[in-house]
């Protein structure tokens, strides 16, 4: 796919892959660095963990990842989940982490930490979320991948969900990434094509509290591994091109137990209300450059106002038909930016609604 050059032999690579690893298991540590991007490294463990906690804390130096000074650049890796390793394969398997400091602090960009607490903390309304992810492909040179070299395609119209040369690029890699998520067991439920050609989007969910900011993530670090494959970039950027162009965004689904049950309606409603005080808040840890695509049009809302309603696409928050008729179900914040933190996200939604935890 990638112009001029080769990127990497995977056909080569097959022969290796199957070698013996003499009962050893190759697991890869993932950790968010502080630039909002996903870093790796390998570890050799003896032998197979039967749980997450069974496995071994790691370091790192923060001082290359912009999240430690050069004076005290040790960065502590504490597992947190675990996953199968679709590009291993066998026994080996990928590592979602924390990361620490030496004085027992969390990192300044671990924001899991705060998180987990809030969703601890309130638990008993069983949180659910659904997040839409939707990125763009660029191609070896950072231009949108498959759009001519010197312009632009034809105006949006065609692409979204489409199928056919000249309407859909990359979905090798989109096909890809969808398999290798459901082996991780990453709970992908669905995949489409954008309405900017090179865009696309999957969903990862309903899944419950923290897990949800712990798959999306390793989510994340599978498309990355995926597309190097294939020589493609992948961007969350929210605004990739500006004009007539949509942006990407991360749209998050949430219900709790209150809002699910019979009348779960009125929890809706009181969830508006208490979203509609902190637009601010929410807004600053929604994605950066989120300005640029949130303008109210291609289906956005005003960035400093919060709005709400009934199938509306234009809303901050849309309630779906459906829920709007059976008086229950989910709401769809649609203000988050693809390049949005989903432990951020899904732990100020958890504040809004139920109160912030102490410590
Ligand atoms: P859209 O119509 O906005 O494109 P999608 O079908 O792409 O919606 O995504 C809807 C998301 O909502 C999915 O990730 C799904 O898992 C999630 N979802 C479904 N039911 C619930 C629920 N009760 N609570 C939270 N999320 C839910
Ligand atoms: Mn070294
Ligand atoms: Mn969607
Ligand atoms: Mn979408
Ligand atoms: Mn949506």
């Amino acid at each position: 796919m990638a112009e001029s050059f080769t990127i990497s032999n995977t056909a080569n690579l097959q022969k290796y892959l199957k070698l013996d690893q003499k009962g050893c298991v190759m697991a890869e540590y993932v950790w968010i660095d502080g630039s909002n991007n996903v870093r790796s490294k390998s570890k050799t463990l003896k032998k197979k963990p039967s749980s997450v906690d069974e496995l071994p804390e790691w370091n790192f130096d923060g001082s290359s990842t912009g999240q430690a000074p050069g004076d005290n650049s040790d960065v502590y890796l504490r597992p947190v989940a675990m996953y199968p390793d679709p590009f291993r394969l066998g026994d080996n398997i990928l590592v979602m982490c924390e990361t620490w400091m030496s004085d027992g602090k969390p990192n300044a960009y671990n924001f899991r930490h705060d998180a987990a607490k809030l969703m601890a903390a309130h638990e008993k309304h069983e949180f659910w979320f659904g997040l839409e992810q939707e990125y763009t492909m660029l191609d070896y040179d950072g231009w949108i991948y498959g759009w001519p070299k010197n312009g632009f395609p034809a105006p949006q119209g065609p692409y979204y969900c489409g199928v056919g040369t000249g309407k859909v690029f990359c979905r090798d890699i989109v096909e890809s990434h969808y398999k290798a998520c459901l082996y991780a067991g990453i709970e992908i439920s669905g995949t489409n094509a954008e309405v900017m050609p090179g865009q696309w989007e999957y969903q990862v969910g309903p899944c419950t509290g923290i897990s949800m900011g712990d798959q999306l993530w390793m989510s994340r670090f599978v498309l990355h591994r995926v597309a190097e494959e294939f020589g493609v970039k992948v961007t969350f950027a929210p605004k990739p091109i500006p004009g007539d162009w949509n942006g990407a965004g991360l749209h998050t689904n949430v219900s709790t137990a209150e809002m699910r049950a019979e009348g779960g309606m009125k929890a809706i409603e009181e969830a508006m209300e208490k979203l509609s005080k902190r637009q601010k808040e929410h807004m600053e840890v929604y994605g950066e450059g989120n300005v640029a695509r949130m303008t109210g049009a291609h289906e956005t809302a005003s960035y400093d106002k919060f709005t709400w309603g009934i199938a509306n696409r234009g809303a901050s928050v849309r309630v779906n038909r459906q829920c709007a008729e059976e008086g229950k179900g989910y709401f769809e914040d649609r203000r988050p930016a693809s390049n949005g933190d989903p432990y951020q996200i899904t732990g100020i939604i958890v504040e809004t609604l139920c109160g912030s935890v102490d410590g």
